[in-house]
């Protein structure tokens, strides 16, 4: 799914724009801070295990999987390793 579908989901602003700033790896992610020079520790905040980066928070934080798990399982999607893009391409088929 191309990325300027986003724009056509039938899903809040706010939630538009989150999917386009992780995609475009916009969100400011303490990794991303850093690399502009601020004085963050690079930890993740939510789950204290490892460096914080968009990969991070979609793919390995624990705390971030243990939050969306339940959702996933209603959409019959069986492991967190998907791609936003892939939960994109979901939304787009629950609504049509
Ligand atoms: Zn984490």
């Amino acid at each position: 799914m191309p990325v300027s579908k986003i724009w056509k989901l039938k899903v809040p602003p706010k939630v538009k724009t989150y999917m386009w700033l992780v995609i475009k790896e916009r969100l400011q992610t303490r990794n991303i801070m850093r690399r502009k020079g601020m004085d963050v520790s690079p930890v993740c905040v939510l789950c204290s295990s490892d460096d914080e980066s968009v990969a991070h928070l979609y793919l390995q934080c624990s705390f971030v999987r243990e939050l969306a798990d339940y959702k996933l399982k209603e959409w019959g999607i069986s492991t967190w390793h998907v791609s936003l893009l892939a939960l994109l391409d979901h939304l787009e088929k629950e609504e049509s």
